[in-house]
């Protein structure tokens, strides 16, 4: 992007140069429509992909015995953190009326972040679509059996590769090699040595890179297209992913339920979301407006020097504006969210399903990072805790967006739920290092 672009979107985009100068912004999407449709995704793909799962839960109970006590299913719990509340309340000097849950993502079973849904979804989807086509194995069995030696051999045959910046690789690298497969791992700078470590150690490959996500991203495609037996996980475009992230949505309505947490006109729901390429986020954002239509308000949050989403949203350029093109380094502590332009695909489809999306500092994440440790005893990767800002950011930035909505009156019986993407994998010295940090 030439300066002369630069200037002109400047001019017709205040905020950007507030994005720009890596302010702490709110952003409001006046596009946000209470009954939003998409042409580009349906909900039967989400259908599909929890009936996937289903079909796999006898084998993942066998493979990852810690899914014994949820019968198979990969979820995560909900928490109320009053603790957390107030220490943000004292700490910032913000008032957040309502209260306060964290969706436990950190803690999801097999790879420890909300990858563990997107990710280990595509991966057995591929895995089914293989051995379906063999032959060998029939929608109506116990899909146990992909555990013994002989499928094992069968997928060893097979290749995945992926582009990430960490998690997404963990967890298809874990779920990928469980299975049998060949799994190639292109990791961008940003990429976290324990994360890579960790892959080795399970036998996948792994290639680094000294430049950003994009880039790795870019290279595993154009090495996969060479090769017919490999498959790409293609996180910037990928359907699938998406899918697997969108099935947490109907778990959630049930889990609102079981613990009397109402969501309607009188009762909003406010959810936060870390953002990265989008897709994580972009999933269950697509699946919690279906289910909870009008009364469900959804805000990204990402870093101040990698805001990919918010200013594509806001110019409505999607992927074709990229932090680096007004002048942020997309350089942050926040690993899984190191992301410099979006996914075009989910970019465009949350065009009107989201309600803004808010820019937090790596400071405040770590300050963060400490206060929930100390006070709610909750370890999160510092990405995860971009999502604890949400309610004040909301409430010092958004008043706007409440009185249109007419929440204002509503507000005190609020929920708002922070997303909390990941962390339970972290070393104890990596998280003794993170906590110096506050
Ligand atoms: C991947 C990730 C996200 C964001 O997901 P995207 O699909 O990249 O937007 C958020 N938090 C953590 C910890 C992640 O690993």
């Amino acid at each position: 992007m030439n300066s002369n672009d630069q200037h002109e979107l400047f001019q017709q985009f205040p905020q950007l140069k507030e994005v720009a100068n890596q302010h702490t912004v709110l952003w409001e999407n006046t596009n946000w429509l209470a009954k939003p449709t998409t042409s580009l995704f349906s909900l039967q793909e989400v259908e599909e992909a929890q009936e996937t799962l289903l079909r796999f839960s006898s084998y993942l109970k066998v493979t990852f015995p810690e899914l014994m006590k949820s019968d198979g299913l990969i979820e995560s719990s909900i928490k109320s953190i009053p603790a957390m509340k107030q220490a943000l309340e004292e700490v910032f000097g913000v008032t957040i009326p309502g209260q306060l849950l964290v969706k436990c993502d950190h803690a999801l079973p097999i790879s420890g972040s909300i990858k563990a849904r997107g990710g280990v979804y595509e991966v057995l989807k591929h895995a089914e679509r293989l051995a379906l086509a063999s032959g060998k194995l029939k929608e109506e069995d116990n899909y146990a059996v992909l555990a013994t030696e002989e499928w094992q051999t069968f997928f060893q045959q097979y290749t995945i590769a992926v582009g990430s910046t960490g998690n997404l690789g963990l967890s298809i690298g874990i779920m990928g090699k469980k299975l049998g497969f060949n799994v190639v791992v292109h990791m961008s700078s940003d990429a976290k040595e324990w994360k890579k470590a960790m892959l080795r150690e399970k036998g996948a490959t792994v290639i680094e890179y000294q430049a950003d996500y994009s880039v790795a991203v870019e290279q595993g495609r154009q090495e996969a297209v060479q090769d017919p037996m490999c498959h790409f996980i293609d996180d910037e475009n990928s359907k699938d992913l998406f899918a697997g992230y969108a099935v947490a949505a109907k778990r959630l309505k049930d889990q609102l339920e079981e613990a009397d947490i109402a969501v309607d006109k009188a009762h909003p729901l406010f959810v936060y979301l870390p953002c990265g390429v989008g897709g994580g986020p972009g999933g269950v954002a697509y699946g919690l407006r279906e289910l909870f239509g009008e009364h469900v308000h959804i805000f990204f949050a990402e870093p101040v020097a990698s805001p990919c989403m918010t200013i594509g949203l806001m110019t409505g350029l999607h992927d074709a504006i990229s932090v680096e093109d007004i002048g942020l380094n997309n350089k942050t502590e926040a690993d899984g969210l190191a992301v410099g332009r979006a996914s075009k695909f989910v970019g465009k489809v949350m065009e009107h399903y989201i309600s803004g999306c808010y820019t937090v500092t790596d400071q405040e994440l770590f300050t963060s990072l400490s206060l929930a440790m100390e006070r709610e005893g909750l370890f999160l990767e510092p990405s995860a805790h971009a999502g604890m800002f949400g309610a004040s950011r909301l409430w010092q930035k958004g008043q706007s967006y409440l009185e249109k909505h007419s929440l204002v009156n509503h507000m005190d019986q609020a929920t708002h739920l922070v997303w909390a993407t990941g962390g339970s994998m972290v070393p104890s010295a990596m998280r003794t290092a993170y906590l110096a940090k506050r």
